[in-house]
Order: structure tokens, then C-alpha cells, then sequence
């Protein structure tokens, strides 16, 4: 197939300062858990992107210097000439692909708290380091000697990213990370020298670090500046006119303007809280200030909006992080004329857990992010099957389907049976709750797939019982049966069950899913859960008019959610429809009258009533069918929320898994499955 002619202005070359991109899809830098640690890795994901036709890929912020340490974070490092092999191992997978190479330097003033390098902390002001656990420590106000050593940290970082073979060598401003833009801030800038007060006065260092990287590196690479459009302090803060302005006195400085929003949870929004291109309103006045190319994100992965932005001069390349992690191809799909085989991101930042988490980001959508280096994954290709065999898999939530689906990549004979009236899974079910919608992508791209395989087969409405299973004589049978919400209270924080007493109605996510209500007007929601359901099931129930009182033993409503940065809109989402939010506090009973609960710190209880309790607090396997085959001898395995239940990402890769491992030889369970990067020794 070839690319229909209405896209073609996305492949058109272009200009950045002494490099020219071959097409406008650029990935913009992005953080991923994996790297100064896991170098090898990281490597070969941001090769995969080059392979997949983004004609830019950026590294994530790096550390230009020991005295910004973001430790317990693990980003690359750029400290001094010893980093420079692992830099250039990632721009050398980059070139491998004809893309260029970008790296976002980053010093990280006061959101570097330097536990690692044990180095003083500094900053525009003296103030608290900005740190998620509050580390008791404080950035210094940098005098003048400080501001010339920051430039010359800057430079020879610069030069270390061009000897490393960067192409694109980043001044970054952006996400309230990069110093530059909290000397550019009103907000943590109190300076009364000529680096504080006036808006020029404020630029001054930006202007004199973007003129310095031009002077180092700028004959041969590019110096992209990526600032924030906004703090969302109102005036306290960098609003878009201000930003406007500064870029206005830099327009043509920089070979390319990057835009963002600060903080990062501002700037990756998930589809819960936000559209495809929800970041225009802050980007489309900027084209008009500079001749330099734009480059913006929002979530794109339609090619129809991506045309759209472009040619209404909102924006001269696509940028994107999650689209280009859930699909590293996706520019190759739309070149290719392949529009449907897109994966499109579903908005869910399970990817930005990893970093929060410092582990390798995995995707929900891409089951082999962070997994092309270190089990060999491929996002498009699958070896072929080694003989012939038939697979019966039962279940077609996000486990079977991605089971399914690279098995019948593989080459093999699948049958998919599924009770339900629909395939998805828990999927088909979560993505009619509020905000949820885009996640119905998880099902749709596995279904759209499948449908093109004639060697899979999918029945629905097709429950099975082990006999049933058995007699169908498959060579191999999978249990991809899912899992349900317990109603016994045992959770994260209590784990074994508390008493219930009989009158009480004790709903389930899975009862309200399957259209359940409570019985009255009023209903407490029991979330031991953390993650979204429970905050998406209290906007459920208000939405119909029932009042809801939340109560969990964290402090924070949603607490998990603090790794896909929600957690704060959530907690406003809550409050802002009237629900009544009590932390602190554990089930102790379930009596007729109500939860009882003790507070987590004094045990002193706390009595809630109500007619109608939602216990939000854990799942249970759904694995009967796969017991009963295992004990009749069948050869039979559980993948996902069967064998343990996890979030959507979990099972999709457990699907892959499987279907990567089928046939391979088993590992012994003492050799670790994936490579490892080792440390070298010191002499
Ligand atoms: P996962 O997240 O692991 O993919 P889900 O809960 O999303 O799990 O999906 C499990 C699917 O398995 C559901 O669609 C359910 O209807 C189906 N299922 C469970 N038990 C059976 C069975 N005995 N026969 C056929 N389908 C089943
Ligand atoms: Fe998109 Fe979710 Fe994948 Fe991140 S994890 S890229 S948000 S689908």
C-alpha cells in the first residue's frame, strides 16, 4: 500500500538550523525509568522509534553535571567524558534508522535535591528543593559566580552531546525541571540583580545559554529551546502571554521552539482529563513570533489532525511521547498507507509510572516497550511458529486478545471463546465509565488485527467448562479468564476478609459495571484499592444523583494515582462534585447500619451508614476452569488477571509473553529471562 496523497505534507523534509529532519514527526524528549541504568535498553527503544520513521528522536533530560542529581530518578547522565559512550550508543541505534539524534540537557535547579552527588542544591532563589518526598533540604540563591559556572557546565555538556553525535543539542526551559525557566519565572525568582525583576532581565540567562550553545556546538548541530507555555499559577507564574513575549525577544535565537506545559502532569494529560490536542490554546500563537520551526504535543495519533495543525499553522512538526510509545511506527503506518494498524495511545500514563517508579516504562498499548533490548521484543514483528499447532484460548479480555493475536502472528491456529456478548474483557466494560472511552483502543486495535487473520478465530457468547475446553482437543489450552472484585473487604491495607453482615447491600465494580445500582439516593465507596476505579465509579454515581461519601486508609483519594500524576485532578474532581472524602481510615466490619472503620493511626472507630456499601479493595483470579484442567492432566496455562490479577498493561503483556515464550525452550527458574545490563568493576 502507499500513503494516501492528503498526507503528504507530514513527510515533507524539514529545516532545522544546520539539520534537516526527513519528515515532521518528532519525539519529543521523554523520560522511561530505564537510563543511565539501563543504557543498552534505552537504546534500542529509541532505535526502535528511528526504525519506526520519526525523523527526530530525543533523549530524555539529561544531567549536566554532578551537582544536579535527580536521584532516586534515573535519567541518562552527562557529567563528564565518561558518560559519553552510553550517550553515544543511543544516538548511534538513532542514526542507524537515517533520524537525528536530540539531547535535552537539563540542569534541574531546585527540583534537583543532589542525594546521590551530596552536592549543595542551587537555584535562581534560596528556597526548599521542589521534591516528591519533601527531602529536608534547601537550594542555595546562586551569586554571579555560580550563573558563570552554570554556563560553563552548560557548554561543556553541549560539547560532550556533540562528540557523542547528537544532532539536536537542547536548551531546556520546560516542566518547571530546566533552570532556565525558573529564572524565567516570577514564581521562583526574587532576584534583584540583572537576572531577576524585568521579563528581559528574567530571559537574560536563557538568552546568554542559548548563545553560548549556538557558539559551541550550533555549526553543525541544531540548539532547539523547549519551554513552558504555562505554570498555571496564574499571575504568580509564567502565563502564555509572558512566555509569548519572552519568546518574541528570542524568536529567531534558537534553531527550533519546543512547546510545553509545566508541571509535567499539566503537560501529559490522560484522556480521562483531556482531548487529543488539548495543549493548542497554548501553542497556536506562537508561529506568528518566529520563522524557526514549532514543534507542540497533545496526544496526536490521528494523521487527519495532525494535517489539520499544520496546515492552520499551528504547528510545523508533530510532536509526541506517548503516541510514539505506544506505536514506534506510527509515521512508517501512515507513509505506508496502513492508517488502521495504528496503536494508538490510550492516555492512561501507565509509560510515566515508570519513571516515577524508576523502573523500564511499559505501555498498556506497546507490550514491548522497554523489552526491545532486553527480551528481544519487536513492536511489529514476531518470529514464526517452529511447527504446527492449535491453540485454544479462553477469555478475550486484554490477556487473550494479545495472546491471541501474536500467536496468530506467529502463524499458528487460534480459537478465541469468550461467555461474553462482546470481546474486551474488563476493558469492553471500563470504557463506558466516565472518562474511560479511549481505552476501548486496547480491544479495538487487538479485534481490527485479529479480524485480518484468517488463522484466528474468535467466538463469542461461547462460555466453556473444562470437558467443554478439553474436547475441542486444542494442543495447547490458555485460561485468560480474568478476575472479579471481592465483596469481603480484603485489600491493600486489610488482607484478609472482615465480617459482613447480611442486610447490607455490598456492591462491586463489577455489579455497578454490570448495571447495578445501589438502593438508595446515598451510597459509601470503600476504596482499598488506589487506583482509578473508585474515583471513576464515584463520578459514575454522582453523575445519577447519588450522593457518595469516599473512605480509604490512605491520605489522599486515588493514591496510586500520584504515578500517572492524576492523582491531584482526581482529588479536585472529587471535591468539585461534592464528594465527602475520609482518609485515614481502615475497614474494620461490615455491619448492617454501615462500614465500621478505624483510623490507621489510633484505631479509634468510626461508624458510616448507609443502605449501599462499593467495596473498591482487590480482585480475585478467575481461575476454576484453569484449575480443574491442570488437574485433569491438560496442558493448560493462566495468563493475566487469571494467574494474578494487575492493571490492563500487565495482562497485555502477559498475552505477549506467552505467546513470545510458546514453544521456546522453558527457562530454568534460577536463569533470570531477560539481559541485564552489568556494571563494569573500577579498576
Ligand atoms: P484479562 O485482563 O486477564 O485479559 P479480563 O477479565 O479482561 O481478563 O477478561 C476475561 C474474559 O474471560 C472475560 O471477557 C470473560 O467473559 C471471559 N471468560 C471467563 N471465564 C470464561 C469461560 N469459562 N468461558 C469463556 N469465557 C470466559
Ligand atoms: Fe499511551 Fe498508556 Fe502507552 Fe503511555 S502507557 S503510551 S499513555 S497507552
Amino acid at each position: 500500500m502507499t500513503r494516501d496523497p492528503r498526507y503528504d505534507i507530514l513527510f515533507e523534509p524539514i529545516r532545522i538550523g544546520p539539520v534537516t529532519a526527513r519528515n515532521r514527526f518528532y519525539q519529543v524528549p521523554h523520560c522511561n525509568g530505564m537510563g543511565y541504568r539501563d543504557a543498552s535498553a534505552l537504546a534500542a527503544m529509541r532505535g526502535m522509534k528511528a526504525e519506526g520513521g520519526w525523523a527526530v528522536v530525543c533523549t530524555e533530560m539529561v544531567e549536566v553535571h554532578s551537582g544536579s542529581d535527580v536521584a532516586p530518578y534515573v535519567e541518562l547522565r552527562n557529567w563528564d567524558d565518561q558518560d559519553i559512550p552510553t550517550l553515544a550508543r543511543i544516538a548511534d541505534r538513532i542514526h542507524e534508522h537515517k533520524s537525528l539524534a536530540g539531547i535535552e540537557l537539563c540542569h534541574s535547579g531546585y527540583t534537583a535535591a543532589n542525594l546521590y552527588s551530596r552536592e549543595t542544591p542551587m537555584a535562581p532563589m534560596a528556597m526548599n528543593v521542589s521534591t516528591y518526598h519533601f527531602d529536608p533540604v534547601h537550594a542555595r540563591a546562586m551569586d554571579k559566580d555560580d550563573i558563570s559556572n552554570l554556563r560553563k557546565i552548560h557548554r561543556a555538556a553541549a560539547l560532550r552531546g556533540k562528540k557523542a553525535g547528537y544532532d539536536l543539542i537542547y536548551v531546556y526551559a520546560g516542566h518547571g525541571l530546566g533552570i532556565f525557566q525558573q529564572f524565567l519565572s516570577r514564581a521562583t525568582n526574587d532576584r534583584i540583580d540583572e537576572y531577576g525583576g524585568s521579563l528581559a532581565n528574567r530571559a537574560r540567562l536563557l538568552r546568554e545559554v542559548i548563545e553560548d550553545t549556538k557558539d559551541a556546538v550550533g555549526d553543525t548541530c541544531a540548539v532547539p529551546v523547549r519551554i513552558a507555555m504555562s505554570e498555571f499559577l496564574g499571575a504568580d507564574g509564567l502565563e502564555p502571554n509572558e512566555v509569548e513575549d519572552a519568546i518574541g525577544m528570542m524568536a529567531e535565537l534558537p534553531d527550533l521552539w519546543d512547546l510545553s506545559l509545566a508541571a509535567w502532569p499539566k503537560d501529559s494529560q490522560t484522556s480521562r482529563f483531556s482531548e487529543e490536542g488539548f495543549q493548542e490554546p497554548y501553542i497556536k500563537g506562537v508561529k506568528k513570533l518566529t520563522t524557526k520551526p514549532v514543534v507542540g504535543v497533545g496526544r496526536y495519533t490521528s494523521p487527519d489532525t495532525m494535517v489539520r495543525v499544520i496546515r492552520q499553522g499551528i504547528m510545523d512538526m508533530i510532536g509526541a511521547a506517548r503516541p510514539s510509545i505506544a506505536d514506534p511506527y506510527l509515521p512508517k503506518k501512515i507513509e505506508e498507507g496502513r492508517i488502521d494498524d495504528i496503536r494508538e495511545c490510550i492516555g492512561c500514563n501507565i509509560c510515566v509510572t515508570g519513571d516515577y517508579t524508576k523502573t523500564p516504562l511499559r505501555c498498556t498499548q506497546n507490550p514491548s516497550m522497554g523489552e526491545e533490548w532486553r527480551k528481544g521484543w519487536h513492536p511489529e514483528r514476531i518470529r514464526q511458529k517452529e511447527k504446527d499447532a492449535q491453540i485454544l484460548i479462553i477469555g478475550a479480555g486484554p490477556a487473550g486478545l494479545e495472546a491471541g493475536r501474536a500467536l496468530g502472528q506467529r502463524g499458528y491456529q487460534v480459537t478465541i471463546a469468550d461467555a461474553a456478548r462482546e470481546a474486551g474483557g474488563r476493558v469492553a466494560l471500563e470504557c463506558r465509565l466516565p472518562g474511560l472511552a479511549a481505552w476501548g483502543r486496547v480491544r479495538d486495535w487487538r479485534l481490527l488485527q485479529i479480524g485480518k487473520m484468517p488463522n484466528v478465530n474468535l467466538y463469542l457468547e461461547s462460555e466453556l467448562t473444562a470437558d467443554t475446553a478439553l474436547e475441542f482437543g486444542a494442543d495447547h489450552i490458555v485460561c485468560a479468564t480474568g478476575a472479579r472484585w471481592r465483596r469481603d473487604g480484603a485489600g491493600h491495607h486489610q488482607y484478609l476478609p472482615v465480617p459482613v453482615a447480611a442486610a447490607i447491600e455490598v456492591l462491586t465494580p463489577d455489579d455497578l459495571m454490570s448495571g447495578m445500582r445501589p438502593r438508595g439516593k446515598e451510597a459509601v465507596i470503600f476504596d482499598d484499592d488506589h487506583y482509578y476505579m473508585a474515583s471513576v465509579l464515584c463520578e459514575l454515581l454522582v453523575k445519577e444523583g447519588i450522593t457518595v461519601t469516599y473512605v480509604t486508609p490512605a491520605s489522599v483519594a486515588a493514591a496510586y494515582t500520584v504515578n500517572t500524576m492524576e492523582q491531584k485532578i482526581i482529588q479536585a474532581r472529587l471535591l468539585d462534585i461534592g464528594v465527602k472524602i475520609i482518609a485515614g481510615q481502615a475497614l474494620s466490619a461490615i455491619e448492617a447500619s454501615g462500614p465500621v472503620t478505624s483510623c490507621i493511626y489510633t484505631g479509634k472507630e468510626e461508624r458510616h451508614e448507609t443502605a449501599s456499601l462499593v467495596l473498591v479493595t482487590s480482585r480475585k483470579a478467575d481461575d476454576a476452569l484453569y484449575q480443574g484442567l491442570k488437574q485433569m492432566g491438560a496442558p493448560v496455562t493462566a495468563i493475566g488477571d487469571a494467574w494474578a490479577p494487575a492493571a490492563i498493561a500487565h495482562a497485555v503483556y502477559a498475552g505477549r509473553r506467552f505467546a513470545e515464550e510458546f514453544e521456546a525452550k522453558p527457562t530454568d527458574v534460577l536463569e533470570v529471562p531477560f539481559r541485564r545490563e552489568m556494571i563494569a568493576l573500577s579498576v
